[in-house]
């Protein structure tokens, strides 16, 4: 059902720039785990979690990471 799908996925960069992630050999597996099924997994997504609580998020943070959030936001600050 739609709502069980990423309500980011038309604008994120990481299903819209080809040259996301840094590892080439990750972008498939994220987008079959996280961004196209339909099973909510979308919510796990750190990307997803992190522009709700933002309203952004720097496309270097992908899908599974484990930065903590301070850590991302200093990465952000630094570029
Ligand atoms: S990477 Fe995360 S936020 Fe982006 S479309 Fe996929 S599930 Fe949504």
């Amino acid at each position: 059902m739609a709502e069980n799908i990423c309500t980011n996925l038309r604008t994120c960069p990481l299903v819209n720039k080809p040259l996301l992630p840094e590892e080439p050999e990750r972008r498939e597996v994220y987008l079959q785990t996280y961004c196209f099924p339909a099973n909510n997994k979308y919510l796990e997504c750190r990307r997803y979690i992190f522009k709700l609580k933002y309203g952004f998020c720097p496309d270097f943070l992908m899908p599974d990471s484990v930065m903590c959030e301070d850590e991302v936001l200093d990465r952000y600050e630094e570029m």
